[in-house]
């Protein structure tokens, strides 16, 4: 199969005009010139996109598929209060409504281009949709839990529910990762004796860390809406939280969370020049989400200091429960515009943004080899972005095309391992009319949900 547009980004190398790949199987077999590629593979079928950008599969560094039907429905609320919200709705979904809501994930996904999740779960929802929907990435199994007295019966559960997760997704291209939710929910001994656990079991590791203000107080001081409302909420309350007197990367560092690496870090705003130091010292990549990051009040991640130090840099787009859409065109364009609004310069250009949404991202989940660029021998994950509309011609550098005009409504097809997910409009392996329909109750349940604790505004 031979597909060829106006332009090519292999990322891994400069754009190509009128460019083609040529695919066999699950892999890119060749990359070039459109003209010299149809010549040499006479036999292939050619589809030919016209105005288009063919380009590697979007790599989601942070996705939370099972809570896509919370879309809109916590707006407008600091961390803090959200985090409350969310917990206090999560409440009225049963094991049925989880699966549906990542459904509406998994669709959303495959249509905005996302090839690759990197995605917390931990209702398993995530892997039933992700799987069906025929997406790649690491499905990473969330734990939490602070009560002391519980650790012995959660690190047997989670042993043995990795072991079944790892079982279901055998026939896939999906793997199994672990995570500690975040420093405000998991036990200091937990998160070192899990994290070891999982480096045993050659797990990649994920946890949110140093998001908001409130996790910052919650970790330094020992104090704040986490610390009171969201431990009262869950049952907590009973517990001893000293103030650690440190930050929440330096809190993870001085219990050896990070030794041994092979760690994605979520968030990253609340960081100084020591911590960003730690983060490199110990190989730990970063899923910058500027929009949830920016929305949630979290503030604004020194994107900048962590490129300079080398640091594996991807972007997510995490839940909608938070950020509404998974539009990957959207995150560069945000995450772009908000570094230069806030450092007063042009040093990122919409070229590195599409390489963290691709290339970057795969090289912090320690997929490069496999993913990220076009490049023969790679996984054919690929996706074709069409750029005939008014609002992106005339089209003369495809960088900025994606970035400052393009949308998750352009995508026109979307490809992993060599399999077409989506194309014009319609789903391989999912039913949008059924998902769509099954969304909406769910959501009216949840909107409806009654919350007993007052929301600050
Ligand atoms: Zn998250």
């Amino acid at each position: 199969m031979i597909l060829t547009a106006k332009w090519l980004l292999p990322i891994s190398s400069k754009p190509i005009k009128d460019g083609a790949i040529v695919i066999e199987g699950t892999k890119i077999k060749d990359v070039g010139i459109a003209k010299k590629m149809v010549n040499k593979y006479p036999d292939e079928e050619v589809s030919d996109f016209g105005k288009a950008v063919i380009l590697p599969g979007f790599v989601d560094l942070h996705t939370h598929l099972e809570y896509s039907v919370f879309r809109g429905v916590c707006d407008d609320l600091g961390y803090a209060d959200w985090k409350i919200q969310l917990t206090i709705k999560s409440r009225v979904l049963t094991k049925d409504d989880w699966i549906h809501s990542a459904y509406l994930g998994a669709l959303e996904a495959v249509q905005s281009g996302i090839t690759t999740i990197a995605d917390i779960t931990k209702s398993g929802a995530s892997l039933t949709a992700a799987k069906d929907a025929g997406l790649r990435g690491i499905i990473y199994y969330e734990v939490s839990g602070m009560d002391y007295t519980e650790l012995p019966k959660i690190m047997s559960r989670m042993d043995k529910d990795v072991a079944s997760w790892t079982d279901k997704v055998k026939d896939s291209n999906l793997l199994i990762g672990f995570a500690p939710h975040s420093p405000y929910t998991v036990a200091p001994p937990l998160f070192k004796e899990s994290t070891k656990w999982a480096r045993e079991q050659n797990l990649q590791i994920c946890t949110h860390l140093a998001g908001s203000k409130a996790e910052y107080d919650f970790v330094k001081y020992g104090s704040g809406q986490l610390a009171n409302e969201y431990w009262d909420l869950v049952g907590w309350n009973g517990i001893l939280w000293q103030p650690t007197g440190v930050s929440p990367v330096k809190y993870l560092e001085e219990w050896g969370v990070f030794d041994g690496g092979n760690i994605l870090a979520v968030h990253c705003v609340q960081v100084d020049e020591s911590d960003i130091d730690i983060l490199k010292r110990h190989g730990v990549s970063i899923a910058h989400c500027p929009r949830c990051n920016a929305k949630l009040g979290m503030g604004i991640a020194p994107l900048s200091n962590f490129l300079v130090r080398d640091i594996s840099v991807g972007i997510g787009t995490d839940s909608p429960a938070s950020n509404n859409t998974m539009d990957v065109f959207d995150e560069m364009r945000i995450g772009l515009l908000v570094q230069r609004g806030i450092t007063k310069s042009v040093d990122f250009t919409a070229e590195d943004f599409v390489y963290m949404a691709t290339l970057g991202g795969a090289r912090a989940i320690n997929m490069q080899d496999k993913i990220g660029s076009l490049e023969a021998g790679k996984e054919a994950d690929v996706i074709v972005v069409d750029m005939s509309h008014s609002h992106q011609i005339p089209t003369g550098d495809p960088y900025s095309a994606l970035v400052y005009t393009a949308n998750q409504e352009n995508i026109v097809l979307t490809m992993v391992a060599g399999k077409v997910l989506y194309k014009d409009y319609s789903y391989a392996n999912l039913d949008e009319g059924e998902i769509l329909k099954k969304s909406e109750p769910i959501r009216r349940k949840v909107k409806q949900s009654q919350t007993n604790i007052p929301v600050k505004r």
